[in-house]
């Protein structure tokens, strides 16, 4: 199937204990889509991730792209087009052009707002003293979290990434700045493969495939209505 695909994954950490980290694993992830993985802490959800980017290997079961099993090719093309973006985004202590342009210094301004658009950005960033070249961080200005997540989003669409993981799973972002985030992501739905790491139901309503996981067993897939009526 054209996408990422778990078939019967194992995973443990220790292979001297028998707690599996990942039980029987299938999944598969659309390529252009959006997925969200919700679960507790300790569901495996980060897990998974590492194994759909080849960074962890299956002790059971496979890891495909496009029916294809992951090789160091096909594995290094596919972080190439992966933007990932943590709970806690990184920012340097630099302005905010500076900061969107570590990856692709030559992007143009257009690109550059056009970016800051799609992800919410660009009104803030307009009303900073010095817009674009006004300095963020220890020396300069503080941004909110919610200010800071959406500048780290706009630097992950500048990419142009194929898939966008988006871990959100404890960010503690407050009603305005989610709802922000989540028009972000309702505008780069379709344009590439979205997974959203959650753990509140709430935050991924739009989501095509919602994939629940507890104790490293995928226990429920389908989209939000189905999952709804389920419950
Ligand atoms: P989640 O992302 O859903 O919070 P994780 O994938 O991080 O869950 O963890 C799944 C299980 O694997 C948990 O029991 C966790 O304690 C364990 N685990 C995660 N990372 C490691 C690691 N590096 N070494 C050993 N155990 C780990
Ligand atoms: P390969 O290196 O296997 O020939 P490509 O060069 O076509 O693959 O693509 C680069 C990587 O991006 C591959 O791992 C491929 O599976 C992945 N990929 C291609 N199209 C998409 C897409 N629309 N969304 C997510 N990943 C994609």
């Amino acid at each position: 199937k054209f996408g990422l695909n778990c078939l019967n994954v194992h995973f443990k950490y220790d292979s001297q204990k028998d707690t599996y980290a990942l039980r029987k694993v299938d999944v598969h992830i659309p390529f252009n889509r959006m997925t969200a993985i919700v679960g507790a802490s300790g569901a495996g959800k980060s897990t998974l991730i590492d194994l759909l980017m080849g960074l962890n290997k299956a002790d059971r079961g496979m890891v495909t792209i496009d029916n294809e099993p992951l090789t160091n090719e096909n594995v290094t093309s596919l972080r190439r087009s992966i933007s990932y973006i943590p709970q806690d985004p990184f920012l340097f202590n630099a302005t905010v052009r500076e900061n969107l342009l570590i990856i692709d210094p030559d992007a143009t301004e257009d690109r550059i707002w056009e970016a800051l658009e799609f992800a919410a950005a660009a009104e803030f960033i307009r009303k900073l003293p010095q817009g674009l070249d006004t300095r963020i961080g220890d020396r300069g200005i503080r941004l909110s979290g919610g200010e800071r997540q959406r500048l780290v989003l706009a630097r992950a669409i500048l990419r142009q990434p194929s898939i966008l993981i988006l871990d959100e799973a404890t960010s503690a972002l407050d009603v305005e700045n989610e709802a922000k985030i989540q028009e972000a992501i309702e505008r780069l739905k379709g344009k590439m493969t979205i997974i959203v790491i959650a753990h509140r139901l709430s935050t991924i309503r739009n989501a095509d495939q919602i994939v629940v996981m507890d104790a490293g067993e995928i226990i429920q897939t389908g989209d939000y209505n189905r999952l709804a009526k389920e419950k």
